[in-house]
């Protein structure tokens, strides 16, 4: 069986005996790898590599940084089937997420292109008399990113690249369930001339997560993934003197005002609830029709729609949902259902207890919708992430609006709305970082940043654009007089 190991300082590094565990192929539910875990003593070859490296990275000019960064761009679009053939395989999602998954990411790497740009400081003459001011953004040295499973390329990408474009090292410690596509990225970067160290990958699970927030020689972590896990790592690493930016879960709702477009409304929440089976931070799996007219609808609509949706391999190129990632994530979900029934909402369409022929082993679920979820239920409190839509009723817009702000998380929502009037005032009153009008998962473009409200997210500014420079740099600013020495033919 293949093992997936470490690499760092430039190599591939494996310690025989390590514990390990399965990496599935969620379509056919076989173990295709197992992932040699590391540890505390691994994490700290990587660190000692990366701070060895490090200061030589950051005293190359910043276009010439920049000129590796626009290589690294075009050796993953090179090798895109590649990557995007790794990450459907051990993922689960169809190659179109994938491809489009990885163009994300490329967003992102492209707009770090710019980083000469980006990492200016400001300069100010005359601050006083014959004073200047001006500030400097230096890297802060080592610093390491843990992403989630469900996005095996895009993730990394957005924590890496503008981690290294500044002038730092960095350690990437991938989603043991997809482990495969960091690895092969980071490969990418050193051929396009990242020097060695200055991109370590050390594989595991909780226990080198829990050694970067403690390593002292790291100076910032960056995290994405379920908002328990985020909060602790917030916790862990703020508690140690360090830089934390931590993205947690989401709930995020579609909002739908009885003059919206239903059947472009449809769509959009066939694609935001059951696209990457759901297992998306912004996916859409709760709705919130407003009037009895209006959830009526869109209940029929749904009826028709969800069971046309089929379901198939990742690599089957007429699918339109693959499988989940694990049998446990399988088994969560289907958990989840039935905490639904049991508290008494209606089961209006069930996705659990059927098998993809040929593929009976694969982790699969069917499109599952959930009709009258109220807010006292736990099944509508928490996130399920998988292929489930749950429909909550409101009577009025200031009822529906009430729905996204008082739950806990924030990541996303949408309104659905042909009235700019009242997408103006959702926009104005709703209390969630990431807002769509009439657009499902709007996750922002590579120039703006992602990130979300309350429970969502723990520390200060977004992931990628301007936040990730100032996220990954810290800065300088410079007081200067100099001694006026009389006129210049004097010198
Ligand atoms: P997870 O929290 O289980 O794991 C995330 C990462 O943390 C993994 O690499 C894991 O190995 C590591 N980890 C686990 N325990 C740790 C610990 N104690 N200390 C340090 N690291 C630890 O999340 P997941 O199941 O991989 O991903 C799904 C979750 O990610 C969902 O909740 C989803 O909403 C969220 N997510 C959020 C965003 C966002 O932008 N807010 C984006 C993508 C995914």
């Amino acid at each position: 069986m293949r093992t997936i190991s470490h690499f760092i300082n430039g190599q591939s590094v494996t310690r025989p005996g390590a514990l390990t565990s399965p990496v599935y192929d969620p379509s056919t539910g076989q173990v295709q790898a197992l992932l040699e875990h590391g540890d505390a003593a691994i994490l700290g070859e990587a660190v000692a590599a990366a701070k060895a490296a490090q200061p030589a990275w950051a005293a190359i000019d910043p276009l010439h940084r920049a000129r590796v960064i626009f290589r690294f761009k075009a050796l993953i679009e090179e090798h895109r089937q590649e990557l995007i053939y790794l990450m459907s395989s051990e993922h689960g999602k169809l190659l179109g997420d994938s491809n489009g998954e990885l163009q994300r990411g490329l967003d992102v790497v492209e707009f770090m292109c710019g980083v000469p740009h980006l990492q200016k400081g400001e300069f100010t003459q005359g601050a006083g008399p014959g004073v200047n001011v001006y500030s400097i953004r230096e890297p802060l040295g080592v610093v390491a990113g843990i992403p989630p499973f469900n996005f095996p390329g895009m993730i990394p990408l957005w924590m890496l690249t503008p981690a290294i474009a500044v002038g730092n090292a960095f350690i990437l410690k991938p989603s043991e369930r997809v482990p495969s596509a960091a690895l092969r990225i980071v490969e990418l970067a050193h051929e396009a001339g990242v020097p060695p160290g200055i991109v370590n990958v050390v594989q595991g699970v909780q226990e080198v997560g829990e050694a970067i927030g403690d390593h002292p020689d790291i100076k910032a972590v960056t995290f994405i993934g379920s908002t328990a896990v985020a909060k602790s790592v917030y916790a862990r690493g703020a508690g140690n003197g360090k830089r934390v930016l931590c993205l947690g879960g989401a709930k995020n709702h579609g909002v739908i005002l009885p003059d919206a477009d239903l059947d472009s409304a449809v769509v959009d929440i066939l694609a935001g609830a059951f696209g990457s089976a759901g297992e998306r931070c912004m996916a859409m799996p709760v709705i919130v029709p407003v009037g009895k007219e209006t959830a009526e609808a869109v209940r029929e609509r749904l009826l028709e729609e969800i069971p046309k949706l089929r379901i198939g391999v990742s690599t089957d190129p007429n699918a339109q949902m693959g499988p989940v990632v694990t049998p446990e994530n399988k088994k969560k979900i289907e958990s989840y259902i039935q905490l639904a029934v049991d508290e008494g909402a209606e089961l209006v369409i069930d996705g659990r207890g059927r098998s993809l022929p040929g593929h009976e082993e694969g982790f699969f679920l069917w499109p599952t919708l959930i009709d009258h979820a109220t807010q006292s239920m736990q099944s509508y409190q928490d996130e399920i992430f998988g292929p489930t839509l749950q429909i909550v009723r409101a009577e009025t817009f200031e009822e529906a609006l009430s729905y996204p702000n008082v739950h806990h998380q924030g990541n996303a929502v949408t309104v659905f709305t042909r009235s700019g009037d009242w997408a103006q005032r959702f926009v104005a009153g709703v209390e969630v970082g990431m807002v769509g009008v009439n657009f499902p998962l709007p996750t922002p473009v590579g120039y703006y940043s992602h990130g979300g409200w309350k429970n969502s997210a723990f520390g200060d500014l977004n992931q990628y654009g301007e936040d990730s420079i100032r996220f990954f740099t810290r800065t300088k600013n410079v007081t200067q007089r100099w001694p006026h020495g009389g006129p210049a033919t004097e010198l």
